[in-house]
This record gives structure tokens, sequence and C-alpha cells, in this order.
């Protein structure tokens, strides 16, 4: 694929992505972290950090961690320590967050990430480490527009997954966070929901001239909530730096907020350093030490991660490595296409009729494959029925579009529409018998050694049998009869 580049400049990207763990308590209290509960429900003390209580680490999360790290190729470190990050906000109580600086929990691993081309790349995984969540600011409510602050989310686990500064556009950026998403999900650690704020992406950009060998001064753009926005960001943030510097200026190193709407970056503020933040390891905990037995355990109760899948689809069902990227995108769609090929059908027609007939139109119709009006057993079915000759791939388009609306069977909606295929020769050859004879120019023309005519026959055919005749008996015979 070739290079992404804007006006002589290279654009550097590295990604920080916040996910929540899919954990029942918080992760130093016992406290409920379930999304969505009336505000301030579910803090306790220790979430808020009164004198005298003591944090307690919770272990689910920390097997959630190992296994990411795990699924990421990642060191795992048996020996990590939490430390308190110290700012001061409106929503953080305590006045620090627990969180790990020198010594995380994961280390250095990488991921492989699928391009539109169907090309892979590799990013570095620089670090995983643990922290708890915020609480949640919530402004303008109540006819005195006032603010508020919701400490549910407070003491969360979230998981915090850094990336080296190896994307070097947008379409990777994007990719980088589908494929990440992807994996929390077929591991069950996190929901990836990015609108509900469950999993959220800071995106760090540079520029530099092609060719150059320094990184430039990044940027960082915080709490990006969608795939789509992360790219446009991205792009107009690379844009942005790249006129400051045209202009003469130099890129200051701070943190930026992106506005969806008007598609624009905004200065937040100037970016701290880890000094700002007075780190110390938290005197309340214990260093985290794992066996090689926690982890080894972990590691052989890992599900088929995306990856592995897409080989195994590609091996198992010699489908090309975009398609099988497709269809493994989440668990959901691979099963579905798996009940699909079930029963020896066809691998390639199958993956079609998903990827492109189905995911078209649950896209128009802006449902998800959980809402799919079409059942893998029935979608098997119309395949069943081309690949048996009963309809024609054509008419299948036709009885798929019913499909979609009224969720009928193939079958119901193939005899109630009289949609067969003509394979009967003796009716064929009565239609091709009478084509020839009114258009005897063309079959001149035919014999003469003009073989694009072939093609007029066949269309006159097909359209005297409204699209029902079998093209190949219908190729078969114009060829035999059309030689005299
Ligand atoms: P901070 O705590 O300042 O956010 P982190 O180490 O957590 O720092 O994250 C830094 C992120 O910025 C990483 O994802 C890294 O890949 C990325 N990064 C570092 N230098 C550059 C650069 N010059 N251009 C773009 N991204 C960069
Ligand atoms: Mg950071």
């Amino acid at each position: 694929m070739s290079a992404y580049t804007i006006d002589g400049y290279e654009v550097v990207i590295g990604l920080e992505v916040h996910a929540q763990v899919n954990c029942n308590s918080k992760l130093f209290s016992g406290t409920s972290a379930a999304f969505g509960a009336e505000p301030n429900t579910q803090v306790n003390p220790i979430d808020l950090g009164m004198p005298g209580v003591l944090p307690v680490l919770n272990e689910a999360a920390v097997d959630a961690a190992i296994k990411t790290g795990l699924a990421l190729n990642a060191e795992v470190n048996t020996l990590s320590v939490f430390a308190r990050k110290n700012y001061f906000y409106p929503d953080l109580p305590k006045g620090y967050q627990i969180s790990q600086f020198e010594l995380p929990i994961i280390g250095k691993g990488e991921m492989q990430v699928d391009l539109s081309d169907g090309a892979t790349k590799t990013i570095g995984i620089t670090r995983l480490h643990l922290e708890e969540d915020a609480g949640k600011s919530v402004h303008d409510i109540g006819d005195d527009n006032s603010s508020h602050v919701d400490l549910n989310r407070a003491g969360v686990p979230l998981m915090e997954i850094v990336s080296e500064p190896d994307m070097r556009s947008p379409e990777e950026a994007g990719a980088y966070v589908t494929k990440l998403r992807s994996i929390l999900r077929f591991i069950d650690v996190c929901d990836g929901n990015m609108e509900q704020g469950s999993m959220r992406c800071d995106a760090n950009v540079s520029v530099r001239k092609i060719g150059a060998t320094e990184f430039g001064t990044r940027c960082e753009i915080k709490n990006l909530n969608s795939i789509r926005n992360v790219m446009r960001a991205i792009e107009f943030e690379a844009k942005r730096q790249i006129d400051v510097i045209e202009d003469g200026g130099v890129i200051d190193q701070e943190t930026r907020l992106y506005n969806a709407d008007k598609n624009i970056t905004r200065t937040m503020r100037s970016k701290e350093d880890a000094h700002d933040y007075r780190y110390f390891p938290d005197p309340d905990l214990l260093p985290v030490r794992l066996t090689g037995e926690r982890i080894t355990n972990i590691r052989e109760n890992m599900p088929e991660l995306p990856d592995d899948m897409k080989q195994r689809f590609m091996d198992q069902y010699s489908l090309s490595a975009y398609d099988a990227s497709v269809l493994t995108q989440s668990k959901t769609s691979a099963l579905y296409y798996e009940r699909v090929v079930a029963e020896k059908r066809d691998p390639k027609l199958s993956a079609n009729w998903v990827t492109v007939e189905l995911f078209g139109a649950l896209n128009n119709l802006g449902k998800d494959l959980e809402h799919s009006p079409v059942t893998p057993q029935d979608l098997g079915e119309l395949i069943d029925l081309i690949q048996d000759g009963t309809i024609s791939g054509k008419i299948a388009k036709q009885v798929f579009a019913t499909m979609l609306e009224t969720s009928q069977s193939p079958h119901d909606i193939v005899e109630e529409q009289g949609l067969k295929q003509i394979s009967d020769t003796g009716a064929i050859e009565q239609v091709i018998d009478d084509i020839i004879a009114q258009n005897e120019d063309n079959v001149a023309k035919y014999r003469d050694g003009n073989e694009r005519v072939f093609g007029f026959f066949v269309g006159q055919v097909m359209k005297a049998t409204k699209g029902q005749a079998n093209p190949q008996v219908v190729n078969e015979l114009l060829k035999q009869k059309l030689a005299g």
C-alpha cells in the first residue's frame, strides 16, 4: 500500500486506550462496578479515600490484565507496583489516582492490525497497567444548569494499554483500535463499548518531513469516543500541525480536546510531565507478585483469538485474508458465518453472502448482526437453493430482499412468488427457437464470426423467462442452436 503523506509530511501516531475491565466490583473495594446505576449509589469510603480505609486488590482485574497481556504477546511481569498519581480534580475526591508507573503488570508486546487492502502491520505495545477510573462530572443539569459529580465510576478497574508510536495514518490508527477492541471482546475482559465510555482512546500525534529520522513534538488528543472520531481527529490534528510548521511556528507539546461537531481540536492544557504528578508507590498496597502457575493456568484456558481464528478460516475454508479478517472481527460474525457454512455449503459463496449481501443490508438498515432479520439457518437455506440450481444468483438477491423485509424462509418465498429456476430443456428450447426466428440478422452476424452477439441472445432469453432460466442450460442450448 502506498504511504499516507500530507504535503511532504509523514504522520506519527501512538495510542493510549483505556479499557474498563468486565468486573463485578471496583479495583480496590467490593462496591459494584456496574454501569448505569443512579448517580452516587455505588460508592464506599474506600473509593473516596476516607481516612483509615485500606484498599484491597481485586484479583479478577489482575487476571483480566494477565489475559490481555497474553493475548497481546506481551511480557507478564511477575512483580508490579501500584503508585499514587497525584492531581486535583473535582471528580477525584482522594486527590490521587491509584495507578502503576515504573513497574506495570504487563510490559512490551505486539499486535497485528488488518488494513483495508488485506495487508497486515505489526504495532508494538509499550505496556499495559491497571488503574482506577475517576468519577464523572456532569454539566448543565436542571433548571439552574448546574454541574454535578457522579462518583459511581470512581475506582472502577481500568487497563491502560499504551502503543509504540508505530502508526503512520488515520487508517492504521482506526485498524489498531478495531483490532484491540476485537481482542478485548474475544477474551471477554472489556465490552469495548466506546459510546458508553467503557473503552476510550487518547491519540498522540506528531508530524515530520518525509525522510526525517527524529520524531516531531507530539500533541495528545484526549477521550476520543468512537473509531471514526479517532481517525478524523488525527487527520485534522496532523493538518493543523503542518500548517503551524509551514507558517514558521513550532508545535508545543500539549493536551488537546476534539470537538466532533466542528471536527477541530483545541488546546486543553499544556502537557504535564510525570514529575508534575509526584508519583510514588502506594504505601497501602503490597507489590503484586504473580506465580508462574497462575500465568500458565490463564494461558491454558485462553479462548481462540481473532488472529488464530482468521488463520483457521483461511486454512479450513480457503478464504482470502480479507474475507477471513472481516468475518473474525467479532465472535458474533464468526459464529454466524460458521453456522451458514455448516453442512458443507460452499465457503466462498457463503462468505460473500455474509460479508457483502448481509452486512451491506444490515448497514443500510442501521441494524447489528444480533438483530438481523435473517437467521444463519435461512441464509444457509438460500445458499442451498443457489447451489442445487433451484434459483439463480440473481433471483437469490430478489429472494434475499424479501427475507430482509419479512423474515420468511427462502423456500416459502420461492414457492409463493414462483421464482424457481427453469432448467427444463424443453421449455428453454422453445423460447430460444422463438428468439432465433425473430432475430435472423443477429443470427447471421453470429455465424459470420461476431461472437459478441451471443450476449444479446442470452439477454433475450433471460428477459423472456424473467431471469428464471438456468444460465448454464441457456448457454449450452444457445451454442448448439446458433451453430445451426
Ligand atoms: P504520557 O503519560 O505522557 O501520556 P505515555 O508514555 O503514557 O505518556 O504515552 C505516550 C504515548 O505517545 C505513547 O502511545 C507513544 O507511542 C506516543 N508517542 C510518543 N512520542 C510520540 C511522537 N513523537 N509522536 C506521536 N506519538 C508519540
Ligand atoms: Mg499516558
